[in-house]
Parts: C-alpha cells; structure tokens; sequence
C-alpha cells in the first residue's frame, strides 16, 4: 500500500483532560488542598496555562509526564525509524522484517533530492527493482524472510506505532524539528505534532525547535533562523 513519499501519521490515543491533568499535577506541587479538589476547582485555561508555563520554563518536566500520548505511523523509510528508535523514553512496536515477508515490489522512500531528478529518480527505482528480484529469489530459494532482509535498503518502507509521554515528544519536538535535523524525521516529527495540536491547541507553543524555546541557537552549524549561543570560556 504504497502512499505518496510522505509520512502517514494519526493519533490514535491521548487523555481526554491533558490539559486538567497537567494542571493539576502542576498546582499540586504549590498547594496544600487535595489533588482532587484542584482537578475539579477550575476550568479556566488562561489561568491553567498560565501556571503551566511557569512551571515548564522553571524545568519542572516531572509535571508533563503524567500524559501519554499514541501515534500510528506508515510508509516512513526504515532510514527515519532507526533514528526514532534512538529517543529511548518512547515505546514502539514495528512492523518486523523477520514475520512479514515482502511480496513482489517492497515499498520504498524516495528521498526528494533524487525524486526531482528525473535520470537519478529512475536509476533509484531500478535499483529498487533489482533488490526486489533478489530477495525474492532468497525467498524462493527457502531462505528465511530474516535473513533475505539482509539485501533491503534503508529506503524500505516500516510502519510502527509508537507511544511517549508529553515530556519525551516535547523534547523530540525541539530536537528534530530544528533544521539540523534529518528532512524525513523532521517531516515525520511536524506530522505528529501537527496531530496532536489539532485536538489540543495549547501545546502548540511548546512543540517547536528548540531554539524557539531557547531564544538562541545551540547548533554548530546555524540555520540562521536565531542567532548562535557565544559561550563564555573565561578565557
Ligand atoms: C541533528 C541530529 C544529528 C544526529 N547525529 C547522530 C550521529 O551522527 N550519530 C549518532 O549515533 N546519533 C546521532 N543523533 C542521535 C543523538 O545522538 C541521540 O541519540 C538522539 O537524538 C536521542 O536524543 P536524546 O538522548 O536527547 O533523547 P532521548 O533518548 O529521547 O532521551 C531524552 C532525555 O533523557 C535523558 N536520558 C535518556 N537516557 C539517558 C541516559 N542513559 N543517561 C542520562 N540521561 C539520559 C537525556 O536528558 C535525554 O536528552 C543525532 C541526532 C540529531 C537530532
């Protein structure tokens, strides 16, 4: 089922009073009413996000982590998921190349700096083909389906569904959604945070690069979007 070049991603789970919830977990902190009493004493947003704010800025994360949201993912390159994997405060389960065999032409990515050339465009397909043919022919032969795998390419496409709790996306939000970041996770990491910020608004803020959160840029290599930290050695 192969789409366009593009992440496939939907939010298939999240709590219903995150907002609430983060306050509440935020308000508990600073009070000696029950947390109960706090839960049900306001529906006031501006109130509540303003004391979220505060808290998150001063670096209270414990507060954000009482939130887990879910996301299934399609027809990302296993290139993209090998980087996720890396986040290890996320929980996945992927498609396996051991139980699911590849029939006939596995899907792929096209990485777009290829796809608009049109001679390289078709010299990656060919490539893709060949691979294709050569698996299959491992298969055939009896080879296990987790040893054919051996041949696919990084541009293989994987699905998976992938869970995190508010702190982690957050933290992957500013890391890969800065320019620095790979094209495809970048993509994949706006999709998901675009989700998310169409049922629950208020994140929006705070699912940025970071340095959009920082006001500088920490990267060696600036985009130029803000202007780079000068760190003082004391030399
Ligand atoms: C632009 C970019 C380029 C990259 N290039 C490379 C590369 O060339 N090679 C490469 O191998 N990787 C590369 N990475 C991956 C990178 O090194 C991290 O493995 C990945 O970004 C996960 O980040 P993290 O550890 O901050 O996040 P997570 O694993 O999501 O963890 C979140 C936070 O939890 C804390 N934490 C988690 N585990 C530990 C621990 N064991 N000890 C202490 N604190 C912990 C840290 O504060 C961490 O920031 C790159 C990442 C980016 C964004």
């Amino acid at each position: 089922m192969q789409e366009n070049n593009q992440p496939v991603v939907n939010l298939i789970s999240k709590p219903e009073n995150m907002l609430k919830t983060v306050y509440t977990a935020c308000r508990t902190c600073y009070s000696a009413d029950y947390p109960i009493n706090i839960y049900n004493s306001t529906d006031d947003e501006e109130k509540m996000l303003k004391l979220i704010e505060r808290v998150i800025s001063s670096g209270h994360y414990s507060t954000i982590e009482h939130i887990q949201v879910s996301f299934a993912i399609a027809n990302v390159s296993r290139a993209c998921t090998h980087q996720l994997v890396r986040h290890r405060h996320m929980s996945f389960s992927q498609k396996s190349q051991r139980y699911v065999k590849e029939k006939g032409q596995f899907d792929y990515i096209i990485p777009p700096t290829i796809e608009r050339n049109p001679e390289l465009k078709e010299k990656f397909e060919n490539f893709m083909g060949q691979i294709a043919s050569q698996y299959q022919e491992f298969v055939e032969a009896g080879i296990p389906a987790e040893d054919a795998r051996f041949v696919l390419p990084n541009a293989a496409a994987s699905s998976m569904v992938v869970s995190m709790n508010l702190r982690e996306l957050i933290h992957v939000a500013n890391l890969r959604l800065c320019t620095r970041a790979q094209y495809e996770i970048r993509l994949l990491v706006k999709k998901m945070c675009e989700e998310l910020v169409k049922e629950e608004a208020w994140l929006k803020p705070y699912l940025v690069p970071k340095c959009e959160r920082l006001g500088f840029c920490d990267e060696d290599k600036s985009c130029g979007k803000r202007s780079r930290l000068t760190r003082d050695t004391g030399n």
